[in-house]
């Protein structure tokens, strides 16, 4: 998607990916076959990239520390990476600069975790310092009991097409003191190279089983609750450097009040919406922001957008064709875009693609989504 922003406003983008047949490939200007979490191979691409930025958080960051001293351009910088690829540090980072959060400690061993858990109650959300994403890395315990089954058991994340088992306190796990949450909220922060910051609406972020599942714009609630989501996403992304979109999840508590759950430094999934619902896409945001162009208007030119995402349904065949009846029944819905990624594997709960709805409001939209699903028989997904 970044890709095809790039078309637009003929920036030339080099993709380093290490599946020969990766999404972007079709659409890069090139493609170098590689890992990203290699140093030479990340040494060899940035000198071939006029900036150099990333749109996962899992690089080898020391690489590219080493080349920023070297005069290659990073943008965000190192430093940023470096805090949000560990999500404790991120934490620790952002409790520093005053950002609300969820209460959290490092736990080394099972004394401590009970401990934790004796402090913070139960459930208790065990996570994974590292290489997290779609809750992979995540466990949750609801009891003591379960504490060494969750530590053991749940931390499994892939990253690109590499298994790596997290499980165990010699990978760096964290604890968090559960968030009662009503509704999960999500900003999108875009800051240019010259400082400026620009945030877009907030939206509301649906997860199932740890997942992102449904985006709806703007977020139902009240104006007090956007300015302090607005606010705190500000603050968070002030703390950090430089230029690119963020993403800031947050909670929203019943008792009003917003928690930082954690910032991803690039496009996100919560912003894939504004394609066609805002003014400027978060991926022409981006580029706008690393290249150094003026930063695009974020705010809506529709009254209201719901995206939906494509998971695996399945492996393989029988996946893709569950997709491919989302998608046929989707585009008979008025103000429907589908998107899909032409990810090579099909695989049960991966993020294939996304349907993107807009219209004159949330509700009616979400009776369009309904209906859509209805169809196919998948009401309750
Ligand atoms: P991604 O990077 O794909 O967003 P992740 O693997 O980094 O996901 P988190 O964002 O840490 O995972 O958590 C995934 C989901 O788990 C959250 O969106 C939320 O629904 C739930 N969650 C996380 N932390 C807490 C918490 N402290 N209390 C309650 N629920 C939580
Ligand atoms: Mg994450
Ligand atoms: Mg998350």
């Amino acid at each position: 998607m970044l890709c095809q922003a790039a078309s637009k406003m003929a920036i030339k983008v080099i993709v380093l990916d290490p599946s020969e047949n990766c999404p972007a490939s079709a659409l890069a200007y090139d493609h170098m076959v590689g890992s990203f979490d290699d140093s030479a191979t990340v040494e060899e691409f940035a000198k071939r990239c006029g900036v150099l930025t990333v749109e996962t958080e899992h690089v080898d960051v020391a690489t590219l520390e080493k080349l920023e001293q070297q005069g290659i351009d990073c943008e965000p910088k190192a430093s940023t990476i470096r805090i949000i690829q560990d999500k404790y540090l991120q934490k620790v980072h952002f409790s520093r600069h005053g950002i609300p959060l969820p209460e959290f400690m490092e736990i080394n061993n099972l004394e401590e975790t009970k401990r934790a858990g004796e402090l913070y109650g139960y459930p208790l959300m065990i996570k994974g310092k590292r290489l997290a994403y779609d809750g992979r890395g995540n466990a949750v315990a609801k009891s003591e009991g379960e504490l060494s089954s969750a530590i053991d058991g749940v931390h499994m994340v892939i990253v690109t097409w590499d298994w790596r088992i997290l499980g165990g306190f010699g990978r760096g796990l964290y604890v968090e003191k559960w968030a009662p949450f009503i509704k999960e909220l999500a900003v999108i922060v875009a800051r240019g190279r010259d400082n400026s910051i620009l945030c877009y609406p907030v939206v509301e972020t649906i997860h199932k089983e740890n997942i992102c599942h449904i985006v709806k714009a703007p977020a139902d609630v009240p104006w007090r609750i956007r300015k302090l989501a607005n606010d705190v996403a500000y603050k968070a992304i002030s703390s950090l450097e430089g230029a690119g979109v963020f993403a800031v999840e947050l909670f929203l508590t019943r008792d009003g009040q917003i928690l930082l759950n954690e910032v991803a430094p690039r496009p996100h999934n919560s912003g894939h919406h504004t394609i066609e619902s805002c003014y400027t896409s978060q991926f022409e945001q981006h580029l706008r922001a690393v290249v150094g162009l003026p930063l695009g208007d974020p705010s809506m030119k529709t009254p209201a957008a719901i995206m939906y995402n494509l998971l695996g349904e399945d492996e393989g065949e029988p996946g893709f064709k569950v997709a491919h009846q989302l998608i046929a029944r989707a585009l008979e819905i008025p103000g429907a875009t589908a998107h899909w990624y032409d990810k090579p594997e099909m695989r049960r709960q991966r993020k294939m693609g996304h349907i993107t709805l807009v219209g004159p409001s949330v509700g009616v939209l979400e009776a369009r989504r309904k209906s859509m699903l209805r169809e196919e028989g998948y009401e309750n997904r």
